[in-house]
Protein backbone atom coordinates (compact mmCIF):
# COMPACT_ATOMS: atom_id res chain seq x y z
CA UNK A 1 0.00 0.00 0.00
CA UNK A 2 1.25 3.15 -0.87
CA UNK A 3 0.07 6.72 0.48
CA UNK A 4 0.85 10.03 -0.51
CA UNK A 5 0.51 13.09 1.27
CA UNK A 6 0.34 15.90 -0.63
CA UNK A 7 0.59 20.11 -0.48
CA UNK A 8 1.43 19.85 3.08
CA UNK A 9 4.49 22.07 4.84
CA UNK A 10 6.64 19.19 6.80
CA UNK A 11 8.93 19.31 9.54
CA UNK A 12 12.61 19.27 7.87
CA UNK A 13 15.58 19.30 10.27
CA UNK A 14 14.39 21.91 12.06
CA UNK A 15 13.04 23.45 9.06
CA UNK A 16 9.15 24.37 7.65
CA UNK A 17 8.97 23.29 3.64
CA UNK A 18 6.62 22.92 1.06
CA UNK A 19 7.38 18.64 0.86
CA UNK A 20 4.92 15.75 0.05
CA UNK A 21 5.31 12.65 2.00
CA UNK A 22 5.33 9.12 0.04
CA UNK A 23 4.58 6.30 2.57
CA UNK A 24 5.11 2.44 1.17
CA UNK A 25 4.08 -0.91 3.86
CA UNK A 26 4.31 1.16 6.70
CA UNK A 27 7.33 3.44 6.68
CA UNK A 28 8.49 6.32 5.00
CA UNK A 29 9.77 5.91 1.07
CA UNK A 30 10.62 9.93 0.42
CA UNK A 31 10.02 13.04 1.33
CA UNK A 32 9.91 15.99 -1.23
CA UNK A 33 8.76 17.08 -4.38
CA UNK A 34 6.79 14.22 -5.57
CA UNK A 35 4.88 15.64 -8.18
CA UNK A 36 5.29 12.11 -10.61
CA UNK A 37 4.66 9.69 -7.69
CA UNK A 38 1.75 7.55 -7.39
CA UNK A 39 0.01 6.08 -4.55
CA UNK A 40 -2.78 4.14 -4.11
CA UNK A 41 -3.91 6.56 -1.77
CA UNK A 42 -3.90 10.43 -1.46
CA UNK A 43 -4.64 12.42 1.40
CA UNK A 44 -4.45 16.67 0.80
CA UNK A 45 -2.60 18.50 3.20
CA UNK A 46 -3.52 21.53 1.99
CA UNK A 47 -3.42 24.44 4.68
CA UNK A 48 -1.72 22.04 7.22
CA UNK A 49 1.84 20.81 8.60
CA UNK A 50 3.14 17.40 7.90
CA UNK A 51 4.52 16.53 11.01
CA UNK A 52 6.60 13.38 12.68
CA UNK A 53 4.35 11.74 14.96
CA UNK A 54 4.61 12.76 18.75
CA UNK A 55 5.74 11.44 21.93
CA UNK A 56 4.90 11.94 25.07
CA UNK A 57 7.68 11.10 26.81
CA UNK A 58 6.14 10.69 30.52
CA UNK A 59 2.92 9.44 31.55
CA UNK A 60 1.48 7.46 34.10
CA UNK A 61 -2.09 4.84 33.23
CA UNK A 62 -3.50 1.93 34.83
CA UNK A 63 -1.38 1.40 37.79
CA UNK A 64 -1.84 2.30 42.25
CA UNK A 65 -0.10 5.11 42.81
CA UNK A 66 -0.51 5.38 46.58
CA UNK A 67 -4.39 4.91 48.26
CA UNK A 68 -6.29 5.37 44.27
CA UNK A 69 -5.91 3.51 41.01
CA UNK A 70 -5.15 5.59 38.14
CA UNK A 71 -7.97 6.66 35.89
CA UNK A 72 -6.57 5.94 32.63
CA UNK A 73 -6.61 2.62 31.05
CA UNK A 74 -3.86 2.05 28.65
CA UNK A 75 -7.04 2.18 26.06
CA UNK A 76 -8.20 5.29 27.46
CA UNK A 77 -5.12 7.01 27.76
CA UNK A 78 -3.63 6.05 24.02
CA UNK A 79 -7.17 7.15 22.82
CA UNK A 80 -6.64 10.23 23.75
CA UNK A 81 -2.94 10.44 22.99
CA UNK A 82 -3.93 9.35 19.28
CA UNK A 83 -6.34 11.81 18.76
CA UNK A 84 -4.00 14.65 19.24
CA UNK A 85 -1.43 13.15 17.73
CA UNK A 86 0.59 11.33 19.67
CA UNK A 87 1.53 8.12 18.38
CA UNK A 88 4.09 6.74 20.79
CA UNK A 89 3.07 6.87 24.53
CA UNK A 90 5.85 6.54 26.78
CA UNK A 91 4.96 5.01 30.25
CA UNK A 92 6.55 3.34 33.08
CA UNK A 93 6.52 -0.15 34.73
CA UNK A 94 7.14 -0.04 38.50
CA UNK A 95 8.54 -3.14 40.35
CA UNK A 96 6.46 -3.66 43.41
CA UNK A 97 7.04 -4.63 46.88
CA UNK A 98 8.90 -8.36 46.27
CA UNK A 99 8.15 -8.37 42.95
CA UNK A 100 10.84 -8.46 39.99
CA UNK A 101 10.98 -6.22 37.27
CA UNK A 102 10.10 -8.82 34.47
CA UNK A 103 7.04 -9.58 36.60
CA UNK A 104 6.00 -6.22 37.01
CA UNK A 105 6.54 -5.97 32.91
CA UNK A 106 4.37 -9.55 32.55
CA UNK A 107 1.80 -7.77 34.35
CA UNK A 108 1.72 -4.41 32.87
CA UNK A 109 1.91 -6.36 29.20
CA UNK A 110 -1.79 -7.90 30.61
CA UNK A 111 -2.87 -4.73 30.42
CA UNK A 112 -1.35 -3.54 27.38
CA UNK A 113 -2.02 -6.20 24.81
CA UNK A 114 -4.69 -5.77 22.93
CA UNK A 115 -5.80 -2.45 23.99
CA UNK A 116 -3.59 0.35 22.99
CA UNK A 117 -4.23 2.77 20.32
CA UNK A 118 -0.88 4.28 20.09
CA UNK A 119 2.45 2.62 20.19
CA UNK A 120 4.04 2.21 24.09
CA UNK A 121 7.29 2.25 25.25
CA UNK A 122 7.80 1.61 28.97
CA UNK A 123 10.43 3.18 30.72
CA UNK A 124 11.43 0.75 34.05
CA UNK A 125 11.41 1.87 37.43
CA UNK A 126 13.36 -0.33 39.48
CA UNK A 127 12.81 -0.11 43.12
CA UNK A 128 14.95 -3.00 44.68
CA UNK A 129 18.61 -3.60 43.84
CA UNK A 130 19.41 -6.81 45.30
CA UNK A 131 22.27 -8.98 42.95
CA UNK A 132 19.08 -10.61 41.01
CA UNK A 133 17.42 -7.84 40.84
CA UNK A 134 20.89 -6.16 38.79
CA UNK A 135 21.23 -9.24 36.78
CA UNK A 136 17.42 -8.55 35.40
CA UNK A 137 18.30 -5.32 34.92
CA UNK A 138 21.30 -6.28 32.65
CA UNK A 139 19.60 -8.81 30.80
CA UNK A 140 16.96 -5.99 30.07
CA UNK A 141 19.65 -3.51 28.60
CA UNK A 142 20.75 -6.54 26.76
CA UNK A 143 17.03 -7.30 25.38
CA UNK A 144 16.91 -3.44 24.52
CA UNK A 145 15.34 -1.64 26.97
CA UNK A 146 17.33 1.72 27.63
CA UNK A 147 15.31 3.79 30.19
CA UNK A 148 15.58 3.84 33.89
CA UNK A 149 13.44 5.79 36.39
CA UNK A 150 14.97 6.77 39.57
CA UNK A 151 13.53 8.63 42.06
CA UNK A 152 15.77 10.68 44.48
CA UNK A 153 12.37 11.54 46.95
CA UNK A 154 9.34 9.43 48.00
CA UNK A 155 10.54 7.35 50.50
CA UNK A 156 7.43 6.16 52.21
CA UNK A 157 5.73 4.66 48.93
CA UNK A 158 9.38 2.50 48.56
CA UNK A 159 10.64 4.20 45.38
CA UNK A 160 13.53 6.00 46.78
CA UNK A 161 17.26 5.42 45.84
CA UNK A 162 19.53 7.36 47.56
CA UNK A 163 22.37 9.40 45.64
CA UNK A 164 24.71 6.81 46.55
CA UNK A 165 22.36 4.20 45.23
CA UNK A 166 22.28 6.21 42.10
CA UNK A 167 25.94 6.53 41.49
CA UNK A 168 26.28 2.89 41.65
CA UNK A 169 23.86 2.39 39.28
CA UNK A 170 25.08 5.06 36.70
CA UNK A 171 28.71 2.98 36.98
CA UNK A 172 27.44 -0.19 36.72
CA UNK A 173 24.48 0.18 34.27
CA UNK A 174 25.62 2.83 32.19
CA UNK A 175 28.01 1.32 30.60
CA UNK A 176 25.48 -1.51 29.53
CA UNK A 177 23.52 1.51 27.18
CA UNK A 178 21.33 3.07 30.08
CA UNK A 179 20.21 6.45 30.02
CA UNK A 180 18.35 7.14 33.67
CA UNK A 181 15.77 9.72 34.15
CA UNK A 182 15.80 11.22 37.64
CA UNK A 183 12.78 12.23 39.74
CA UNK A 184 14.70 15.40 41.10
CA UNK A 185 13.27 16.58 44.56
CA UNK A 186 15.76 16.30 47.31
CA UNK A 187 14.23 13.82 50.52
CA UNK A 188 16.72 15.90 53.18
CA UNK A 189 15.62 19.48 51.74
CA UNK A 190 11.83 18.23 51.95
CA UNK A 191 12.52 16.81 55.36
CA UNK A 192 13.69 20.05 56.44
CA UNK A 193 10.52 21.69 56.69
CA UNK A 194 8.46 21.76 59.26
CA UNK A 195 4.78 20.94 58.94
CA UNK A 196 3.82 22.45 61.97
CA UNK A 197 4.69 25.80 60.48
CA UNK A 198 2.12 25.21 57.54
CA UNK A 199 -1.32 25.44 57.23
CA UNK A 200 -2.06 21.87 55.56
CA UNK A 201 -5.46 22.44 55.03
CA UNK A 202 -4.37 25.15 52.60
CA UNK A 203 -3.16 23.50 49.63
CA UNK A 204 -0.88 26.56 48.64
CA UNK A 205 1.16 24.75 51.43
CA UNK A 206 1.93 21.91 49.02
CA UNK A 207 4.65 25.09 47.28
CA UNK A 208 6.01 25.80 50.81
CA UNK A 209 6.74 21.29 51.44
CA UNK A 210 8.19 20.61 48.05
CA UNK A 211 9.98 24.17 47.64
CA UNK A 212 12.01 24.99 44.62
CA UNK A 213 15.57 24.69 46.77
CA UNK A 214 14.49 20.83 46.54
CA UNK A 215 14.70 20.20 42.90
CA UNK A 216 17.11 22.70 42.66
CA UNK A 217 19.75 20.70 45.09
CA UNK A 218 18.96 17.19 43.60
CA UNK A 219 19.49 18.31 40.38
CA UNK A 220 23.07 20.07 41.05
CA UNK A 221 23.99 16.23 43.16
CA UNK A 222 22.51 14.39 40.44
CA UNK A 223 24.46 16.26 37.41
CA UNK A 224 27.69 16.29 39.41
CA UNK A 225 27.00 12.49 39.98
CA UNK A 226 26.20 11.76 36.11
CA UNK A 227 29.24 13.65 35.09
CA UNK A 228 31.62 11.65 37.49
CA UNK A 229 30.17 8.62 35.82
CA UNK A 230 29.88 10.16 32.52
CA UNK A 231 25.93 8.66 32.60
CA UNK A 232 23.28 9.89 30.27
CA UNK A 233 20.64 11.53 32.52
CA UNK A 234 17.34 13.22 31.95
CA UNK A 235 15.55 15.46 34.74
CA UNK A 236 12.19 15.06 34.22
CA UNK A 237 9.05 17.07 35.31
CA UNK A 238 11.77 20.49 35.81
CA UNK A 239 9.35 23.09 37.35
CA UNK A 240 11.64 26.10 38.77
CA UNK A 241 13.53 28.52 36.67
CA UNK A 242 16.59 27.86 38.77
CA UNK A 243 16.97 24.48 38.29
CA UNK A 244 16.44 25.03 34.32
CA UNK A 245 18.99 27.11 33.96
CA UNK A 246 21.54 25.01 35.90
CA UNK A 247 20.40 21.91 33.25
CA UNK A 248 20.92 24.13 30.18
CA UNK A 249 24.68 24.69 31.67
CA UNK A 250 25.25 20.94 32.42
CA UNK A 251 24.59 20.18 29.00
CA UNK A 252 27.98 21.28 27.94
CA UNK A 253 29.81 19.17 30.31
CA UNK A 254 27.75 15.70 29.90
CA UNK A 255 25.29 13.91 28.17
CA UNK A 256 22.02 15.94 29.77
CA UNK A 257 18.42 16.21 29.42
CA UNK A 258 15.18 17.37 30.25
CA UNK A 259 11.74 17.78 30.05
CA UNK A 260 8.93 20.16 31.26
CA UNK A 261 5.35 19.63 31.18
CA UNK A 262 2.13 22.09 30.29
CA UNK A 263 1.38 22.28 33.67
CA UNK A 264 4.81 24.23 34.49
CA UNK A 265 4.37 26.12 31.51
CA UNK A 266 0.97 27.57 31.58
CA UNK A 267 -0.39 26.95 34.87
CA UNK A 268 1.23 28.81 37.58
CA UNK A 269 1.31 28.30 41.86
CA UNK A 270 -2.32 31.14 42.12
CA UNK A 271 -4.32 27.82 41.22
CA UNK A 272 -3.32 26.35 44.45
CA UNK A 273 -4.41 29.39 46.26
CA UNK A 274 -8.09 28.61 44.64
CA UNK A 275 -10.78 27.01 46.93
CA UNK A 276 -10.53 23.75 44.91
CA UNK A 277 -6.73 24.02 44.64
CA UNK A 278 -5.93 20.78 45.47
CA UNK A 279 -7.23 19.80 42.17
CA UNK A 280 -4.01 21.08 41.10
CA UNK A 281 -1.66 19.50 43.31
CA UNK A 282 1.37 17.35 41.91
CA UNK A 283 4.80 17.03 42.46
CA UNK A 284 6.47 19.21 42.01
CA UNK A 285 4.28 21.89 42.50
CA UNK A 286 2.99 24.55 40.31
CA UNK A 287 5.53 27.52 40.57
CA UNK A 288 6.27 31.24 40.49
CA UNK A 289 8.05 33.46 37.87
CA UNK A 290 5.58 31.85 34.62
CA UNK A 291 7.10 34.51 32.17
CA UNK A 292 10.76 33.77 32.31
CA UNK A 293 10.16 30.06 32.80
CA UNK A 294 8.01 30.13 29.41
CA UNK A 295 11.06 32.51 27.91
CA UNK A 296 13.53 29.95 28.83
CA UNK A 297 11.34 27.22 26.99
CA UNK A 298 10.43 29.29 23.69
CA UNK A 299 14.15 29.81 23.21
CA UNK A 300 14.43 25.63 23.11
CA UNK A 301 15.89 25.46 26.44
CA UNK A 302 13.65 22.80 27.68
CA UNK A 303 14.88 19.88 25.25
CA UNK A 304 11.30 17.73 25.70
CA UNK A 305 7.29 18.74 26.45
CA UNK A 306 6.17 15.93 28.42
CA UNK A 307 3.24 15.55 30.27
CA UNK A 308 3.59 13.68 33.68
CA UNK A 309 -0.03 12.35 32.79
CA UNK A 310 -1.74 11.55 36.37
CA UNK A 311 -5.45 10.74 35.97
CA UNK A 312 -7.42 10.10 39.11
CA UNK A 313 -10.92 10.11 39.19
CA UNK A 314 -12.78 13.18 40.20
CA UNK A 315 -14.30 11.31 43.51
CA UNK A 316 -10.63 10.03 44.54
CA UNK A 317 -8.91 13.75 43.19
CA UNK A 318 -11.69 15.25 46.07
CA UNK A 319 -11.09 12.56 48.56
CA UNK A 320 -9.08 14.35 51.37
CA UNK A 321 -10.11 15.10 55.05
CA UNK A 322 -9.20 19.10 54.17
CA UNK A 323 -6.92 19.19 56.97
CA UNK A 324 -3.33 17.61 55.38
CA UNK A 325 -2.86 17.89 51.84
CA UNK A 326 -0.37 15.35 51.86
CA UNK A 327 -3.10 12.43 51.90
CA UNK A 328 -4.45 14.18 48.76
CA UNK A 329 -4.01 12.08 45.28
CA UNK A 330 -0.98 13.69 43.96
CA UNK A 331 -0.75 14.63 40.04
CA UNK A 332 -3.30 15.64 36.76
CA UNK A 333 -3.86 14.88 33.54
CA UNK A 334 -2.16 15.71 30.23
CA UNK A 335 -2.55 13.93 27.30
CA UNK A 336 -4.78 15.36 25.08
CA UNK A 337 -3.63 19.35 26.06
CA UNK A 338 0.25 18.76 25.09
CA UNK A 339 0.53 19.41 21.45
CA UNK A 340 -2.16 22.56 21.98
CA UNK A 341 -0.46 24.17 25.40
CA UNK A 342 3.22 23.61 23.08
CA UNK A 343 2.07 25.27 20.15
CA UNK A 344 1.21 28.37 22.37
CA UNK A 345 4.70 28.74 22.91
CA UNK A 346 5.08 30.24 19.36
CA UNK A 347 1.33 31.17 18.50
CA UNK A 348 2.48 34.08 16.69
CA UNK A 349 4.68 32.50 14.33
CA UNK A 350 3.09 29.07 13.15
CA UNK A 351 5.61 27.89 11.25
CA UNK A 352 8.12 28.06 14.24
CA UNK A 353 5.18 26.58 16.49
CA UNK A 354 5.23 23.44 14.02
CA UNK A 355 8.96 23.38 13.90
CA UNK A 356 8.95 23.69 17.93
CA UNK A 357 6.45 20.37 18.04
CA UNK A 358 8.75 18.27 15.79
CA UNK A 359 11.61 19.23 17.79
CA UNK A 360 10.50 18.82 21.28
CA UNK A 361 7.18 16.11 21.03
CA UNK A 362 8.91 14.23 18.17
CA UNK A 363 13.00 14.17 17.27
CA UNK A 364 14.06 14.95 20.94
CA UNK A 365 12.18 12.23 22.98
CA UNK A 366 12.57 9.58 20.20
CA UNK A 367 16.46 10.49 20.61
CA UNK A 368 16.38 10.03 24.59
CA UNK A 369 14.15 6.96 24.54
CA UNK A 370 17.24 5.47 21.93
CA UNK A 371 14.29 5.18 19.19
CA UNK A 372 15.77 7.67 16.76
CA UNK A 373 16.32 4.92 13.96
CA UNK A 374 12.80 4.24 14.03
CA UNK A 375 10.95 7.09 15.07
CA UNK A 376 10.93 11.09 15.50
CA UNK A 377 11.48 12.55 12.09
CA UNK A 378 10.45 12.58 8.29
CA UNK A 379 13.26 10.57 7.30
CA UNK A 380 12.66 7.48 4.35
CA UNK A 381 13.19 4.33 6.20
CA UNK A 382 11.67 5.69 9.52
CA UNK A 383 8.40 4.28 10.80
CA UNK A 384 5.26 6.30 8.71
CA UNK A 385 3.72 8.14 12.31
CA UNK A 386 2.50 11.21 10.70
CA UNK A 387 0.56 14.05 11.81
CA UNK A 388 -1.00 16.19 9.14
CA UNK A 389 -2.01 19.41 11.41
CA UNK A 390 -4.31 22.25 10.48
CA UNK A 391 -3.61 24.97 12.75
CA UNK A 392 -7.04 26.91 12.03
CA UNK A 393 -9.64 24.42 12.92
CA UNK A 394 -12.54 25.01 14.65
CA UNK A 395 -11.78 26.49 18.55
CA UNK A 396 -11.99 23.67 20.86
CA UNK A 397 -11.81 23.46 24.71
CA UNK A 398 -8.92 21.75 25.65
CA UNK A 399 -9.50 17.94 27.09
CA UNK A 400 -6.66 16.21 29.23
CA UNK A 401 -8.07 12.86 29.53
CA UNK A 402 -11.46 11.53 27.85
CA UNK A 403 -12.36 9.92 31.36
CA UNK A 404 -14.11 11.23 34.49
CA UNK A 405 -10.94 14.22 35.68
CA UNK A 406 -10.88 17.16 36.73
CA UNK A 407 -9.83 19.21 34.10
CA UNK A 408 -6.62 21.13 34.52
CA UNK A 409 -6.71 23.47 31.90
CA UNK A 410 -10.47 25.20 32.09
CA UNK A 411 -11.55 27.87 29.76
CA UNK A 412 -8.07 27.19 27.65
CA UNK A 413 -9.27 26.51 24.14
CA UNK A 414 -7.05 25.72 20.98
CA UNK A 415 -7.35 25.41 16.84
CA UNK A 416 -5.18 23.27 16.43
CA UNK A 417 -7.19 20.14 14.69
CA UNK A 418 -5.55 16.18 13.82
CA UNK A 419 -6.88 16.07 10.00
CA UNK A 420 -5.32 12.78 9.80
CA UNK A 421 -3.39 10.95 11.51
CA UNK A 422 -1.19 7.61 10.52
CA UNK A 423 0.37 5.30 12.52
CA UNK A 424 3.26 2.96 10.85
CA UNK A 425 1.63 4.33 7.79
CA UNK A 426 -2.06 3.61 8.47
CA UNK A 427 -4.66 6.61 9.04
CA UNK A 428 -5.67 6.28 12.58
CA UNK A 429 -7.58 9.60 13.02
CA UNK A 430 -9.75 11.99 11.08
CA UNK A 431 -9.94 15.58 12.33
CA UNK A 432 -9.03 14.74 15.53
CA UNK A 433 -11.47 11.75 16.02
CA UNK A 434 -10.24 7.85 15.89
CA UNK A 435 -11.45 5.82 12.65
CA UNK A 436 -11.55 2.78 14.31
CA UNK A 437 -12.14 2.94 17.69
CA UNK A 438 -13.09 -0.83 18.99
CA UNK A 439 -9.88 -1.89 17.48
CA UNK A 440 -6.65 -0.96 18.79
CA UNK A 441 -3.27 -0.73 16.90
CA UNK A 442 -0.75 -0.15 19.01
CA UNK A 443 2.87 -1.98 19.16
CA UNK A 444 4.30 -2.97 22.38
CA UNK A 445 8.48 -0.87 21.34
CA UNK A 446 11.93 -2.00 22.61
CA UNK A 447 14.49 0.62 21.64
CA UNK A 448 17.80 -1.22 20.45
CA UNK A 449 15.16 -4.52 19.58
CA UNK A 450 12.83 -5.70 17.18
CA UNK A 451 9.21 -4.11 18.52
CA UNK A 452 6.83 -7.07 19.56
CA UNK A 453 3.40 -6.17 18.23
CA UNK A 454 0.31 -6.38 20.06
CA UNK A 455 -1.57 -6.99 16.79
ZN1 LIG B 1 5.73 10.97 36.71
Amino acid sequence: MRTLIRNGRAALDGRIEAADVLVEDGLIAAVGQLAEATADRTLDAAGCYVLPGFMDFHTHVDDQIGRFYLADTYESGTRVALQNGITTLCTFVTQGPDESLPAAMARARAKAEGTSHCDVLWHLTPTSFEPADLRALETLLAAGYRTLKLYTTYKAAGIFASYERIGQLFGLLGPQGARFMIHCEDDEVIASVDPASLDLGRPFSHTRLRPEAAEVVAIQKVLALGRAHRAAVHVVHVSSLEGAEILVRGRAQGDVSFETCPQYLVLDEDWLARQDGHRWLCSPPLRSQREAFRELARAGGADIFATDHCAFRPEDKDDWDRRDLRTCANGMPGLGALPHVAWKLWEDDPDRAAAGLATHLSLNPARRAGLEARKGALKPGLDADLVVLDPAGPDRPLGSTLVPAHEPYPGFSSRLNFRHVLLRGEPRVRDSRLLDPLQPHGALLQPAATSLSFT
